[in-house]
């Protein structure tokens, strides 16, 4: 079964999207950057296709730094075993460091890279131009959505299921 993976730093989004996804409150969603403990893998099925969906993010930091590099090395773990790979950045936020160099692992890997650029939550949001800061990061398909209302995660969805 083809397997999508979900990587992004701390509290983008990653593990309400994963529930969204799956239909299901499986990933524990925190409020606070890095304490998810666990790695979900769950079987999704989206337009008739079945695939694994990975979320990552299990680990405990300790110092900032530390934090970082396991940020890096789960997401290396998740794009090695992925078939197309989900990059989840905060749209409120804007683009960070972390950001540019997960997007460059997975260019690296020559996967299929899927931007979901999450908490979009409104047009209004939309309109605020966080997105187009991240047409800088060089990828091609970059969806807004909001994991926590739904909104466009099925046209993300769609995309993805090109890459399968
Ligand atoms: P993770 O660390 O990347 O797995 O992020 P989580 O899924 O745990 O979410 C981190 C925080 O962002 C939580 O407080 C969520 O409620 C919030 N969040 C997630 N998705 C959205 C969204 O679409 N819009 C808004 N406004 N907040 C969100
Ligand atoms: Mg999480």
């Amino acid at each position: 079964m083809p397997v999508v993976a979900i990587v992004g730093r701390p509290n983008v989004g990653k593990s309400t999207l994963f529930n969204r996804i799956i239909g299901k409150r499986v990933a524990i969603v925190e409020d606070l950057p890095g304490v998810t403990r666990d790695r979900n893998y769950f079987e999704a099925e989206h337009g008739g296709r079945r695939f694994l969906l990975v979320d990552t993010g299990g680990f405990e930091p300790d110092t900032p730094d530390r934090l970082i590099q396991q940020v890096r090395d789960q997401a290396q773990l998740a794009i090695d075993e992925a078939q197309a790979v989900l990059l989840v950045v905060d749209g409120h936020e804007g683009p960070t460091g972390v950001d540019v160099d997960i997007a460059s692992m997975v260019r690296r890997s020559g996967k299929p890279l899927f931007l979901a650029v999450n908490k979009i939550d409104s047009f209004k949001r939309e309109e605020e131009g966080f997105l187009s800061e991240f047409h800088r990061f060089g990828i091609d398909r970059i969806l807004p959505v909001s994991a926590e209302h739904g909104r466009g995660t099925e046209d993300l969805l769609d995309a993805v299921m090109t890459a399968l």
